[in-house]
């Protein structure tokens, strides 16, 4: 393959012309020398449409360490030994408190999150009621993500007021099996259709750095794309004590955004958020991520921390990127 002009990338990305796969491998594989060129190409594509803004999002883990399924990188799944909190779901009144907490902070969207592998019928009532109260009270957007979703549970979600479901694909279909073994890659996209049809907005990602080849995550990306979600959150795996991953090591810096760059090339129009891992994996470059990405979790993840949301403000301002999309 001739070497990649990384300017007409960019300009075949800002086109909507689908970037083949081996335009999207050749991102990945990319030098260092090339990295700030990649990054550039990327940044083209966010500023045309995203500008400057970051959408900052802030999760809720509302149930926590009790799931069924046997996700190899996840602490909450069964035969983890990760020694995470176990608690059911929040009441009413934590979640709404949640969200307000959230919404102080400018966050665009609250997520709520349990991890389950679907969510029983008093969950759903516990998290509809929270959601209709948020609705009422304050203007921001919910997402949940619960697991897998039959329609009924979707059509209750939406008249609550959810927005947006959360399903993550997190790997290629080839590989999925070397993550996951309770269920299939196929069960996952039934519930990301399913959230699809209910009129729900879908938010679906992954995960780098479990083992995946960079074809893997070309294909993630083409896969992505097909889906037309709305969001995709991009996480690289921090190795969790007492999962089957434990000993993975961390992702570099420089892969971490090359793979974020790869997710903006290949979905132009998508909100690109730098997720899980962010602090852990890309250290000192983290303010790089914000060329390619134009969303972020603040306040940490489901079971590990961030580095704050005042040090998120600041790295969003140092970097000359500003907060958006969120209503007062
Ligand atoms: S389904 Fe979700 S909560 Fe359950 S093990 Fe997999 S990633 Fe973890």
């Amino acid at each position: 393959m001739a070497p990649m002009n990384w300017f007409e990338l960019s300009e075949k990305s800002i086109s909507g012309e689908p970037l083949t796969r081996e335009e999207a491998l050749a991102v990945l594989e990319s030098p260092d020398d090339h990295l700030l060129c990649v990054l550039h190409a990327a940044f083209r594509v966010r500023l045309k449409y995203f500008g400057r803004g970051v959408h900052l999002h802030v999760l809720c883990n509302a149930k926590s360490g009790m799931c069924r399924e046997n996700c190899s990188f996840c602490s909450q799944a069964i035969g983890s030994y990760s020694g995470v909190d176990r608690y059911e779901i929040q009441s009413v009144e934590e979640l709404v408190a949640g969200a307000r907490a959230a919404h102080e902070m400018k966050a665009v969207k609250y997520c709520i999150v349990t991890a389950t592998s679907a969510p029983s019928t008093k969950e759903v009532d516990t998290i509809c009621e929270a959601v209709q109260i948020i609705k009422k009270e304050m203007p921001i957007k919910i997402c949940t993500s619960l697991g897998f979703l039959n329609e009924e549970t979707a059509k209750r979600l939406v008249g609550a007021g959810v927005d947006r479901f959360n399903h993550n694909l997190e790997t290629a279909r080839e590989y999925y099996p070397s993550i996951c073994q309770t269920h299939t890659y196929d069960d996952r996209m039934n519930t990301i259709l399913t959230a699809k049809s209910a009129g729900m907005e879908v938010c679906c990602g992954g995960i780098m750095g479990m083992g995946e080849s960079l074809e893997n995550r070309v294909d993630l990306a083409m896969s992505l794309r097909e889906v037309n979600a709305e969001s995709i959150p991009v996480n690289f795996l921090d190795p969790r004590p007492g999962t089957p991953l434990e000993n993975r090591e961390r992702m570099s810096p420089s892969d971490c955004l090359r793979a974020l760059c790869m997710f903006r090339l290949t979905n132009p129009l998508t909100e690109i958020r730098v997720a899980g891992g962010r602090e852990v994996c890309l250290r000192h470059m983290q303010a790089l991520a914000l060329y390619p990405a134009n969303s972020m979790f603040t306040e940490g993840y489901l079971t590990t921390g961030g580095q704050g949301y005042d040090g998120d403000i600041a790295l969003i301002r140092d970097a000359g990127f500003e907060l958006a999309g969120f209503e007062a």
